[in-house]
């Protein structure tokens, strides 16, 4: 059976070319980039160019890019600059909706005697962007906020909150690795001064991040030791991998248009589809500030891992709306900070789209779709029709 993924916030395929690009940096062209000899040094050339390459998708100049292990390494890297080169602030202040990646930390710092500000959100998912600013201070080292949700795909206005924190002198931090390479963003018209992305996210392998830091960024590396990435991120290159970020950087700037037009219509009909096929379902999210390729569908009074398992039968990989965690299945973080109803958030299916997907795909999704929900509620306590 053929796998239809629409779970393409979760990981996406390694595009082909990736793939072709980087063959060759494992047996052949396997030097390290610092070595003295010409053969390592083809290869620091090849990293170079693949800097460029992501350099050129941000809109930003090669010095600005670091290359990390993921998505995490670059937002911890980013937090732990700001605190570091700030070491008399002792404020950091972030959104309630955040990846574990941020949330984590948040949490981890507040535990170690930093104050945490937590900036909920509206039942869309929308900011509270009056409580943001209420809460800047000169006591504020960082504000990290998400460009976009990963659950909802509810994009945040970055830049207005950038530009607004930027003019208190207060360093501002996105996670946009579920943004980059989905809407276009020019880090040379920004007031943005570190942005973290994943490799694995847009086509590129896992295991590899990306951080902007803006030139003037006070910074201070997260990992210590040999002078790799200007003595900012120490570790050898993750050689194929980076050549491979730099292809898929560039693959990226060629299919915003499709992401945005083809993807984002594939997204639309099967949203609306299931909407009028499925009683009570509903969005979640801001309809209107939305990633093209992702809809959050609650169906209520089901279970989303229920759904899941269904789907799979038809070889239909999505996620649900729920994390696991010690044992008890509870709504996801951001769906509460939503207040999105118990019965809602526990039947939620986050579907994300790819330029790989097919209408044929979301034809198949959308007959497949309602009598898996029928099925369950059939067999729901909590469901009464009419
Ligand atoms: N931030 C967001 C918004 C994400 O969606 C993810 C991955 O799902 C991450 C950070 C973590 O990225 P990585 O898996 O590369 O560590």
């Amino acid at each position: 059976m053929k796998a239809v993924y629409v779970d393409n916030n979760a990981t996406t395929r390694v595009a082909p070319e990736v793939v072709e690009e980087m063959l060759p940096y494992f047996s052949d062209l396997y030097g390290n980039p610092s070595s003295m000899h010409a053969f390592g040094g083809s290869v620091g050339a090849k990293l170079t160019a693949a800097r460029e390459q992501v350099a050129t998708l941000l809109g930003a100049t090669p010095e600005e890019i670091l290359f990390t292990s993921c998505g995490t390494e670059s937002d911890s890297t980013a937090i732990h600059a700001a605190l570091q080169s700030n070491p008399d602030k002792r404020h950091i202040i972030t959104s309630r909706v955040e990846h574990p990646a941020i949330k984590s930390l948040g949490e981890h710092l507040a535990n170690q005697g930093y104050r945490v500000t937590f900036v909920p959100v509206d039942r869309q998912g929308r900011l509270d962007l009056d409580f943001l600013y209420k809460h800047l201070s000169d006591d504020t080292a960082i504000v990290s906020v998400m460009w976009a949700n990963n659950e909802t795909g509810t994009i945040f206005p970055v830049e207005e909150i950038a530009r607004e924190v930027r003019s208190r002198g207060i360093v501002f931090h996105t996670d946009a690795v579920q943004a980059v390479g989905k809407i276009p963003i020019n880090m040379a018209d920004s007031a943005v001064d570190m942005l973290s992305l994943s490799g694995h996210k847009l086509h590129a392998p896992k295991g590899l991040g990306v951080l902007y830091v803006r030139k003037g960024t006070k910074f201070a590396p997260f990992l210590m030791g040999g002078h790799q990435e200007g003595g900012r991120r120490a570790g050898t290159e993750n050689t194929s991998s980076i050549i491979g970020m730099g292809r898929a950087a560039q693959l990226a700037m060629d299919s915003m248009e499709d992401e945005n037009t083809r993807v984002k219509a594939m997204r639309d009909k099967l949203e609306t589809e299931l909407l009028k096929r499925v009683p009570a379902c509903m969005v979640n999210g801001d309809p209107e500030n939305r990633l093209p390729n992702t809809t959050s569908i609650a169906f209520e009074y089901v279970e989303g891992e229920a759904i899941l398992l269904l789907m799979d039968q038809h070889g239909i990989c999505a996620s649900s709306g729920s994390a696991c965690t010690s044992g008890s299945l509870e709504p996801s973080h951001v769906l509460r900070a939503m207040g999105v109803p118990f019965t809602a958030a526990h039947g939620t299916i986050r579907y994300s789209l790819s330029i790989y997907n097919t209408e044929e795909e979301i034809d198949f999704i959308i007959d497949k779709m309602p009598p898996i929900i029928e099925r369950l509620r059939q067999m729901s306590p909590f469901w009464k029709e009419g």
